[in-house]
């Protein structure tokens, strides 16, 4: 019999995970990882904190140990583009180069950076922060006395704000809601990251969009909507989210919707042909519809089960929305959906709690400062009723909470 050959598009987290699950599960067969980055696979979440303030070097990003590579016989191809797949021959078309003969195909292609769209200054002070080459080019730029402006206060956007502002630089943050991160935590949540920044220096200017960068002999001036004034600084770094890199997939046929639609499983409407990561719009039967997150934890998660998919078994990836954020040497995590006020648990003024949020009596979400124990908790409390005045009490165990109607689990979590 023929060795049969898996190949990713893509050579990120979620195919990084898929070729060691595939290796982990017996899979025999030939695995290429193609992507178009010069690098083997990386994280990107150090990017923007502590690669991006020069605490951890290169070598703490990749995913998989040279060593694991080499014994496990993954071939990575750097610096190739995958331009279609042909889905009836299953040959994988290389931008230049030979095709890849393939048995089954995993898009993992990710998200780029959405480019800013107003008239813009010189390109060279403008940056954005999705790549490794990004931050590299971004870190000289945090020295004390630099004048930034981050264009965009999400999770990112702060992130990097909170690292500059670290390292000494004079931060500036135009976000165009009236509260940072308001639309994934809620507005009394977003104001309290909002304020964490202006204890530490940070000019936060919210509620109007930029409405042009123009370039100056000194550096960019950020001009925002009705305000009398422009932001000046050295450079501007844009935060404004990603769109996923769905051409590839647009190019071979695929079902693209905001997205590659796939099942809960990963699987696209093609045989043999499946998609993870930041990319997938997968089936959540939790959510009742199709979702797409952007979130380290999904594309692992989906990376193995997807991985479970090509080997012909059943594995749904279905978990909650989970990810985690570092400011100013804060851990905050959230999971789920933030809705209506929260319940506090904890103690909000220092900065150490967990709020919780209700889809009527149900638990749809909790964020956390630096309690990541009470996020654990949350995630397996998600979807039930639970008495607000418990979840607040701090002699209340969250977990004796879950274990109460679910047995079974705590059976499971301790053996
Ligand atoms: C700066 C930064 C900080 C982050 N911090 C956090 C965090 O704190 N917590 C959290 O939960 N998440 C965080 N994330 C998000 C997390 O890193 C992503 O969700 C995760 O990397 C997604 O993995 P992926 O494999 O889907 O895509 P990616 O990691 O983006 O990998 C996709 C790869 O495919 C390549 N590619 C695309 N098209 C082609 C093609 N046609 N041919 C070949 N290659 C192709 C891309 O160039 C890329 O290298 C952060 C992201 C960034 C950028």
């Amino acid at each position: 019999m023929t060795r049969r050959t898996y190949v990713t598009i893509g050579a990120g987290q979620a195919a990084a995970v898929a070729a060691r699950t595939l290796r982990r599960r017996g899979f025999d067969g030939r695995i290429v990882l193609i992507g178009d980055e010069p690098h083997p696979p990386y994280q990107r979440p150090p990017l923007s904190k502590e690669f991006l303030a020069g605490v951890d070097g290169e070598d703490s990003l990749w995913i998989l140990p040279p060593k694991w590579v080499a014994d496990n016989d993954i071939d990575i191809v750097t610096g190739a583009s995958v331009a279609r797949v042909d889905t009836l021959s299953g040959a994988v078309e290389l931008d230049g180069g030979a095709p890849v003969a393939a048995d089954a195909v995993l898009f993992a292609t990710g998200g780029s950076a959405r480019r800013l769209t107003v008239p813009g200054p010189r390109p060279d002070l403008v940056h954005y922060l999705r790549t490794l080459e990004d931050a590299r080019r971004l870190a000289p730029l945090l020295t004390p006395g630099r004048r930034l402006a981050l264009i965009g206060g999400g999770f990112i956007g702060l992130e990097i704000a909170a690292t500059a502002a670290s390292s000494g630089a004079a931060v500036t943050v135009v976000e165009t809601d009236p509260v940072p991160l308001g639309r994934i935590v809620g507005p009394q949540m977003g104001e309290l990251v909002a304020q964490l920044h202006r204890d530490n220096g940070i000019d936060i200017r919210c509620g109007a969009p930029v409405s042009g960068v123009r370039t100056t002999a000194e550096g960019v001036l950020i001009d925002i909507e009705g305000a009398a004034a422009p932001v000046e600084a050295d450079a501007v770094v844009v935060g404004i989210g990603m769109v996923p890199n769905v051409g590839t997939a647009i190019a071979s046929g695929l079902q693209v919707d905001n997205g590659i639609v796939v099942d809960a499983a990963g699987r696209t409407s093609v045989p043999n042909v499946y998609a993870a990561g930041d990319v997938a719009r997968r089936f959540s039967a939790r959510a009742g519809r199709h979702v797409r997150l952007e979130h380290f934890d999904n594309a692992s998660r989906q990376g193995a089960a997807v991985a479970h998919a090509m080997l012909g078994r059943d594995a749904v990836c279905d978990e909650p929305n989970w990810f985690w954020s570092d400011q100013f040497g804060r851990n905050l995590q959230f999971v789920g959906t933030a809705r209506g006020e929260p319940v506090i648990r904890g103690d909000r003024d220092t900065l150490e709690f967990t709020a919780f949020y209700f889809d009527g009596g149900t638990l749809c979400g909790a964020f956390t400062v630096e309690r990541g124990e009470d996020i654990a908790a949350a995630r397996e409390l998600l979807g039930r009723t639970v008495d607000a005045s418990t979840l607040c009490d701090d002699d209340v165990d969250l977990f004796d909470l879950v274990y109460d109607e679910e047995p079974e689990l705590e059976a499971q979590v301790r053996t």
